[in-house]
């Protein structure tokens, strides 16, 4: 009971603190992200898979309301995502699968970064919007629902398999084709599946017709035929063709065109034709793009296609015998999320285009007719719009909504009348902190070689001062971050924890350096990129000098962060730039560029050594000499896009050199944070490690030349002493000496001369440590301690200073900095913390370190309690100890920073009758472990009007500050004795107390 009652009262005080903070991590990520919207053909139902934090779930919503209504009932954060969303025909069936990283390379691996017990499976499931029943169908992946609405049609162990849709029958193989089977799809009267089957080098494109007729392969040649699809009337099939790879092994650091042609195939006679051939130009060579090529056989007879060629991904149009492209949609911007209407006689999609230059940094929605250029803009302003699908029949879109503020919904266009609504709104929580986030603004500034690169910049609302600044750098590296909340899971949250850095005070500025989408092909493709070359190193360099110019910058506190491509530039940028980048942290990189270098038998390519130098000049993991900034390093093991590998590689050359570095793995979690629990972790450890390590480089004061003691409590005693230990057996004298080492060695680091008391596990005299800290002349006293305490849930520093607060003005000041640092850089969060003379505990004549060192400004603290054993496990640890000592060394920055405050001689202490307290030993029985009971109950009896009942409360507060002296509640007590003393008729000993609660409390 008496353990339970103590928590709740320790989770008021904590929420209490919470409140007055701006946001936290977990409301800025409590948003619903919409992963997939599908709708049936006339349109009368659309579903959605929606994550809210972690659980995944499908919402349907039906015409002309669409109120959104929670299908599924998954109510475990147990990272299975859900994909493959579909609905049939008839509206009776939604089918999904649930499993899987459908973002991976091969994404028919189960992943189960929950790591659950049962093996994790994918899976397709069909489920009655109706009803709500649910049927397991089979293991599988890529479902396709049959145009009568009775079959699944799916892809496991890389063969065609087929189910009935009510789960009604076993699922079984469809038919059997040789390599790998993908794309299946039916034919306009549901007759033949069309499908890709790869095969290594070459690939073919196959018709399935029933079990009695062979599959029919169109015009098979050494070619790698993909991407195909029916006409409207089913006669014939549209397809991308390209070489078959082989040959003699070309040049790897030059560029090489990419042809592909498109063919039309006669499904009667077998017969093909090339339609259109790509320009052979770089520009023309294969798309790199959302969706790649986008070819559709659309209205008129007209086959729509996506390319490159005038140097932005557009549209275009040919007839389906042939002739002259027409460019469907002109201009400087990109197109992505292609779909064609059900009439097929236009497309709509998401660009970057629109009336006000920022558009550039935006989606907005666009349609276009597949036979005239004549787009038109659906939305524009300040939003995010993106993921167009048509429904009720092509008179209305779904899409998906958002601001700089509000976090992404599922909206309904209205065609007719371009009236948008919103869908879902109530799923946004309340405590999300909308209103509260920053607008980002475009900017645009230039790279050493002259060309613009973009970002964008979030501020703090209110700015003072020399602010750090996080540069934000994103992965893919196709990818374009944007002036609001993401249309991809990933990077919603990215924009979630930038938020919440510009919350703490950071200037954040996410980077759009070439390599991504956005601005056009010569950007995404500049020179000497990626592993040969690198050459979009020099924009985030560009970025970092950038932010270093602005005037309410500290150009000495710029930290970076990203992810995957994200994490392979920060790692560079570390490497390659400490001096620019004080602080990163590298989440999935990549740092040796080595092992993607294909291995050649036979033949090498004829620059092979040429590529192999630049490969590893391409790599962090070639610059360590000159990494000096601290990292922090984060990766999920089953990483299905950046091997696990090119991070042990990393931490092993760290490890080799001596070099600090800090570091987070998560077992079992993949490249995307499909955990929620995990991400939350992630991002938490982000922005605490850029918060730490960007105010250890705050530079008001240096603490060159300054004399620093530090006291590692204790030592030598591991045989004599029992009390000093923790329950799985760690020792305070051994986590007070490792973090005062690594005190020492930051200190140093900074100038700093540092004077030890101890420097290995030996028995000091309190007296010997006093002499040591005088004879060396000191500037400041640092007593290094732990806790220890009976109720093993008990976790708050205690810092003591000497004598009363009014005289000891200095170590009340530097122990006001080390009680701020703890709280922010060691903890993390707003906890109770005490800050007491040490006259509290040693009520005669305080702390023999503190009294034999008094007129130097000093401190004890006890910066957590290793009788908690979370906690014991957490002092154990290196990187542990570098945190708090890291807080240390703020605070005594801080304290250094301005002037010192004097110390006066000692009289008001000697003058105070002391307040008797428990012997250390008693301190641990059973009455005292009521300290705070004590408190709570006398509290309860504070307002009688009872001489006897209030005596009654003035001993229940005396005991609980005997039992617990220096607990963040013994003040209290003895502010409320003196009150009861003044009701008590006893003036004379209300006004001690009011001394003793003035200088022996601060806090
Ligand atoms: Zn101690």
């Amino acid at each position: 009971m008496k353990k339970n009652f103590y928590c709740l009262s320790f989770l008021l005080f904590v929420s209490f603190y919470l409140s007055a903070q701006s946001f936290t991590l977990e409301s800025v990520t409590s948003y619903p992200f919409v992963s997939e919207i599908a709708s049936s053909v006339k349109g009368q139902i659309s579903a959605f898979s929606i994550n809210e934090k972690g659980l995944r779930n499908i919402y349907v919503a039906e015409a002309p309301q669409y109120k959104l209504r929670k299908l599924t009932d998954y109510s475990i954060d147990d990272a299975q995502e859900l994909t493959g969303l579909k609905i049939s025909n008839d509206g009776k069936w939604i089918v999904y699968v649930r499993g899987g990283d459908h973002g991976a390379f091969d994404e028919s691996i189960p992943r189960n970064p929950a790591s659950l017990t049962e093996a994790p499976k994918i899976q397709i499931f069909s489920i009655s919007p109706s009803t709500g029943k649910s049927v397991l169908l089979s293991e599988g992946d890529r479902p396709v629902i049959s145009s009568d609405s009775k079959q699944v049609i799916f892809i496991k162990n890389n063969q065609a398999w087929i189910v009935p849709i009510d789960g009604s029958q076993q699922a079984k193989p469809l038919f059997y084709s040789k390599g790998r089977t993908s794309s299946l799809q039916f034919s306009p009267d549901g007759a033949q599946i069309l499908f890709v089957s790869s095969r290594g080098d070459h690939s073919f494109i196959g018709i399935y017709k029933n079990d009695q007729t062979p599959v029919q392969y169109l015009a098979p040649a050494f070619a790698r035929d993909q991407s195909a699809c029916w006409s409207p009337d089913g006669k014939k099939i549209v397809f991308v063709r390209r070489p078959s790879s082989g040959g003699a092994p070309d040049s790897l650091t030059v560029d090489k065109i990419q042809p592909w042609s498109i063919w039309t195939a006669d499904v009667s006679t077998g017969k093909a034709t090339e339609i259109w051939k790509s320009p052979e130009t770089l520009r023309g060579s294969v798309p790199s793009s959302n969706g790649r090529y986008n070819l559709h056989w659309t209205a008129n007879n007209r086959i729509v296609f996506l390319s490159y060629q005038d140097g932005w991904p557009h549209m275009y149009s040919v007839p389906a015998d042939g002739g002259k492209p027409l460019l469907l949609t002109p201009g400087s911007f990109n197109v992505e999320q292609i779909q064609v209407s059900p009439d097929k006689k236009s497309l709509v999609f998401a660009t970057n285009s629109g009336p006000d230059k920022d558009d550039l940094d935006r989606r907005h929605l666009a349609k276009v007719s597949v036979d005239k250029a004549n787009m038109q803009m659906l939305t524009t302003g300040t939003g995010i719009e993106s993921t167009p699908v048509f429904t009720e029949g092509g008179s209305k879109i779904i899409f998906l909504s958002a601001t700089a503020q509000r976090s992404t919904l599922p909206a309904i266009l209205n065609l007719k009348n371009n009236q948008i609504n919103l869908v879902g709104a109530d799923l946004i929580p309340k405590d999300f902190p909308a209103n509260k986030l920053v607008i980002p603004t475009s900017v645009r500034f230039k790279a050493a070689d002259g060309e613009t690169v973009y970002g964008q910049l979030f501020q703090p609302k209110e700015s003072s001062g020399k602010r750090p600044a996080v540069l934000f750098v994103h992965g893919g590296p196709q990818r374009q971050m944007l002036l609001g909340w993401h249309y991809m899971d990933y990077y919603a949250n990215t924009y979630a924890l930038n938020q919440y850095l510009v919350s703490k005070g950071f200037v954040v500025l996410s980077v759009n350096y070439p390599l991504g989408i956005g601005y056009g092909y010569d950007f995404q493709n500049p020179e000497h990129s990626g592993m040969f070359g690198a050459s979009e190193y020099k924009d985030i360099k560009a970025a970092g000098e950038w932010l270093a110019s602005l005037a309410g910058i500290d150009p000495n506190r710029i930290g970076i962060y990203g992810g995957s491509y994200g994490g392979y530039l920060t790692a560079m940028a570390l490497a390659r730039d400490s001096k620019l980048f004080a602080a990163g942290v590298d989440i999935s990189g990549m740092h040796n560029l080595l092992p993607d270098l294909p291995e050649y038998k036979n033949e090498e390519p004829p620059d092979y050594q040429l590529a192999k130098n630049l490969v590893w000049q391409s790599s962090p993991a070639a610059y360590l000499d000159t990494w000096t900034s601290p990292a922090l390093v984060i990766t999920g093991d089953d990483d299905g896009n950046v091997p696990f590998s090119q991070s042990v590689d990393l931490v092993s050359r760290f490890q080799e050199k001596g070099f600090p570095f800090e570091s987070l793995v998560f077992p079992d979690e993949t490249h995307h944070w499909m955990k929620y629990a995990n991400m939350l972790k992630m991002d938490e450890a982000t922005a605490d490690f850029l918060e730490r390590k960007l105010a250890l480089k705050e530079d008001a004061f240096s603490l060159k030349g300054k004399i620093i003691c530090i006291d590692p409590g204790h030592g030598g005693t591991a045989s004599t002493d029992k009390y000093r230990v923790g329950i799985h057996g760690e020792r305070e004298e051994w986590i007070n000496l490792r973090v005062a080492e690594l005190l020492q060695k930051k200190l140093e680091a900074n100038g700093a001369k540092v004077i030890m008391t101890r420097t290995n596990d030996v028995f000091v005299p309190i007296a010997d440590r006093a002499t040591i800290c005088r004879n060396n002349k000191a500037d400041v006293f640092i007593s290094i301690h732990h806790n220890a305490t009976a109720d093993t849930a008990v976790n708050f520093p205690i810092i003591y200073f000497h004598g009363a607060a009014s005289e000891n003005l200095a170590g009340v000041a530097l122990g006001k900095d080390v009680a701020l640092a703890f709280k922010k850089y060691f903890y993390g969060k707003d906890i109770p913390e005490s800050l007491n003379s040490d006259y509290t505990i040693f009520p005669q004549n305080g702390a023999g370190v503190l009294r034999n060192t008094y007129g130097i400004p000093g401190m004890l603290a006890e910066a957590s309690f290793f009788t908690n054993p979370s906690e014991e496990e957490r002092l154990k640890q290196k990187e542990y100890n570098s945190k708090e000592a890291d807080a240390y060394f703020i605070a005594l920055k801080k304290f250094f920073s301005s002037a010192i405050p004097p110390i006066k001689p000692i009289v008001i202490p000697k003058t105070l009758p002391p307040f008797a307290v428990f012997e250390e030993a008693n301190r641990m029985n059973d009455i005292a472990r009521g300290w705070h009971e004590d408190f709570i109950n006398a509290e309860k009896l504070m307002n009688s009007t009872d001489t006897n009942v209030l005596r009654k409360a003035f001993d229940l507060f005396s005991r609980s500050a005997k039992s617990f002296p220096d607990s963040y509640i013994a003040g209290k007590c003895h502010a409320n004795m003196a009150i009861l003393l003044e009701k008590l008729n006893n003036p004379q000993e209300a006004e001690i107390e009011r001394t003793r609660v003035k200088e022996f409390y601060v806090f």
